[in-house]
């Protein structure tokens, strides 16, 4: 599914979170929002998944224009920064939620199940209960939790945000892995260049609620097309 926002504007008072963002998200691929805090990232995110209402723009998931859908109707997966995990159910039953409450036959929940926490190797703690994983498994079971329901698309606030820099090496590859093996059209929004360098198909970096340039990995870098690109992911122009 592609992913396409038009004429984007979002103000608080009279501070401009989103000034006039338009970007074109293609099927398929992995899209990372990065930019300094407080650049916007968050908000064109929670805008493409409808959990915040643009002041004026339009947001298009395949052409269907769902400025004025719920999320829920926009069958998108999220993974947002302070991720809670349902604390009384194991990692099996936290996976299968979305599932249940969509009333699907038990046994191809438990199948999809099976088939999720094998991706994200979860398999052998699936009756764990989140507090007894570490930092970058519980992550993990968000991820699949955000997957279990075939979303069109997934979008990820900083997910590995508050983790050390082993284990955020670690996911960053697993979801590149992942992301070559679901295809599902994926935007993550990162203050990390490093991040977005080693995991992205393309990259918008935004600036003051700007998009100021976007691009592949090797673009930005090599071709940055202003100084705010080039210092910030440390190029020369
Ligand atoms: P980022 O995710 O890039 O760090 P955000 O999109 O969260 O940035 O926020 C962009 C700007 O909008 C920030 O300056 C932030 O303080 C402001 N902002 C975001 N949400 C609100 C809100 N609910 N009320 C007031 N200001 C907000
Ligand atoms: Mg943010």
């Amino acid at each position: 599914m592609s992913i396409k926002v038009i004429g984007a504007n979002k103000r608080y008072g009279d501070f401009a979170a989103l000034d006039n963002v338009s970007i074109d998200i293609p099927d398929g691929q992995l899209t990372s929002l990065l930019g300094p805090s407080g650049s916007g990232k968050s908000t064109l995110l929670r805008a493409i998944a409808g959990l915040d209402t643009l002041d004026s723009g339009t947001v298009l998931i395949d052409d269907d224009d769902v400025s004025r859908k719920s999320p829920q109707k926009r069958d998108i997966g999220f993974v947002f920064q302070h991720y809670a995990a349902f604390k009384h159910l194991t990692v099996r039953d936290n996976i299968a939620f979305g599932l249940k409450i969509r009333k699907r036959p038990k046994k191809e929940i438990d199948v999809k199940v099976d088939e999720l926490l094998d991706v994200v190797g979860l398999t052998v703690f699936q009756k764990r209960f989140p507090a007894q994983l570490s930092g970058g498994q519980r992550q993990r079971m968000a991820l699949a939790r955000a997957l279990a329901v075939d979303p069109k698309v997934l979008l990820l606030d900083e997910p590995f945000g508050a983790l050390d820099a082993k284990v955020r090496d670690d996911l960053r590859r697993w979801l590149r892995r992942l992301h070559e093996e679901v295809h599902v059209t994926t935007v993550l929004v990162t203050h990390d260049q490093q991040e977005a360098l080693d995991v992205s198909d393309r990259i918008a970096v935004l600036n003051k609620g700007r998009i100021e340039q976007i691009g592949t990995p090797d673009d930005l870098y090599d071709r940055p097309t202003n100084t705010f690109v080039a210092s910030f992911l440390g190029s020369t122009v």
